[in-house]
């Protein structure tokens, strides 16, 4: 750790300290906006600090940046954060440590960065959130050994985890084109579904909308085509995480995932929040990996190291929240569906990201890699419908004497993560949210 993760350290932003903030000047994530006025409205690189965005290109164009390396200085001008993330820890550190000396209230220069900074600031509530970098690949594991087992357990009772779970890391190749950022509609897809009677299966919308909870984390440098990562370098290799929402359609994925897996009920939609915390934000959160059972086989030696084994997990709490139409009509807030933890992972983000590139598979810089939705061991930390509701059979009540076994027209779906430890500044993920919409009528093509 370092100066940056200092809990004294305050902002002269003073939205940034008050508590509760998700973005306090220890977090420091960074995003892409869309500022509102007609002059200035490109695509920008910002730091989230407090409620305010600060403008890296006005930051570098304003000479506030010139003590950093030139390439770092340059990619804080970029419109999408891949050039930035192509740069490795050499550049993101000074960056962090940099923007950390402009925005502190104790530094000896501050009532200057604090007149220089002014007009590079903008209120949060003012901009638009743009995808964050140009994902080419995206890519979804299951690395939560608890999903893996309410989710077997519900199809096949008898063998709940297949034998392969505890050796290899399972993952799919997801579809980058559909991701949204936070806020965004997501519309209730259609597809083949069959029905319970025996009949053929028809072309209709899905009955079926879940959400699943992960946290999705960008590659930074990548790999040459050929040449793995080893589980060691594992870090150097990512920026840094967010939440994501892989919504799925099970009845859809019930029909077509065999025997190849995941693919329309997944490919219509996934959600991502708007800013991206940095693995060095998350430094002071970060605990031993998840604790084997002596009868579990040890990781092949690939996927083993010392350093992984000891500070290889997360200490990221989660939660779900469910807001109904009705609910909003009738001024109810927003149910908590479940709240858990991502040290509670089977693998950690260095076995999925070696295991991703062991068999000499080039990562790109804004690959997005995915968790699996991130259930813990408690009923209440359960990551999607689909097993909170044993696939829609204990449906879940609404203050609105609503219920759900999946989710309604209507229905918002927001996911929360925060750090807590004491000793150190609580930092969040801020939230990632998206509300069902209609789908369209079958048939409806584009023109
Ligand atoms: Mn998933």
């Amino acid at each position: 750790m370092n100066p940056t993760h200092d809990p004294e350290r305050q902002s002269w932003v003073a939205s940034a300290n008050r508590p509760g903030s998700a973005f306090p000047i220890q977090n420091l994530p960074f995003g892409v906006f869309q500022a509102p006025h007609p002059s200035a409205n490109q695509p920008t690189l910002g730091v989230a600090i407090g409620d305010q965005i600060l403008d890296l290109r006005g930051c570098s164009v304003a000479g506030l940046l010139t003590s950093l390396p030139a390439a770092a200085v340059a990619a804080c001008g970029a419109r999408t954060l891949n050039p930035l993330m192509a740069l490795g820890q050499e550049c993101w550190s000074p960056l962090r440590a940099r923007l950390s000396d402009l925005l502190r209230a104790d530094h000896p220069g501050a009532p200057g960065h604090q007149q220089a900074l002014g007009p590079h600031l903008l209120p949060m509530a003012e901009a638009t959130m743009l995808k964050p970098a140009v994902i080419g690949n995206y890519t979804d594991f299951y690395a939560s050994i608890y999903h893996a087992t309410n989710v077997g357990r519900l199809f096949r009772p008898e063998n709940p985890l297949l034998p392969n779970y505890k050796y290899v890391p399972i993952g799919y190749h997801g579809r980058a084109s559909s991701i949204l950022v936070s806020g965004a509609g997501v519309k209730r897809p259609l597809g083949q579904i069959l029905s319970t009677d025996g009949a053929p299966p028809r072309f209709a919308a899905s009955q079926k909308l879940d959400y699943e909870l992960e946290v999705g984390f960008f590659v930074g440098p990548g790999n040459r085509l050929g040449e793995a990562i080893a589980i060691d370098r594992a870090a150097a290799h990512i920026f840094g995480l967010c939440l994501l929402n892989d919504w799925s359609a099970r009845d859809i994925q019930a029909w077509e995932s065999q025997p190849l897996g995941p693919f329309l009920a997944k490919s219509f939609a996934t959600t991502i929040s708007r800013w991206i915390v940095t693995m060095e934000a998350l430094e002071p959160f970060r605990l031993s990996a998840f604790a084997r059972p002596p009868q579990d086989p040890p990781p092949l030696p690939y996927l083993d190291s010392e350093h992984d084994r000891h500070a290889g997990g997360i200490d990221l709490t989660l939660e779900v929240y469910l807001r109904s139409a009705r609910m909003r009509e009738t001024g109810s807030k927003a149910v908590r569906l479940s709240r858990g933890n991502l040290r509670h992972l089977y693998w950690t983000v260095a076995q999925l990201l070696t295991h991703h590139a062991s068999n000499g598979c080039n990562l790109l810089p804004g690959d997005l890699l995915a968790s699996g939705t991130a259930s813990g061991p408690r009923d209440e930390s359960r990551g999607c419908l689909l097993e909170i509701t044993r696939n829609g059979l204990d449906r879940v009540s609404l203050p609105t004497g609503e219920w759900r076994g999946f989710l309604e027209d209507g229905d918002e779906i927001t996911f929360r993560g925060y750090c807590e430890r004491p000793g150190f500044v609580s930092i969040g993920l801020g939230e990632c949210s998206g509300i069902i919409t209609e789908s369209s009528q079958p048939g409806a093509v584009s023109p």
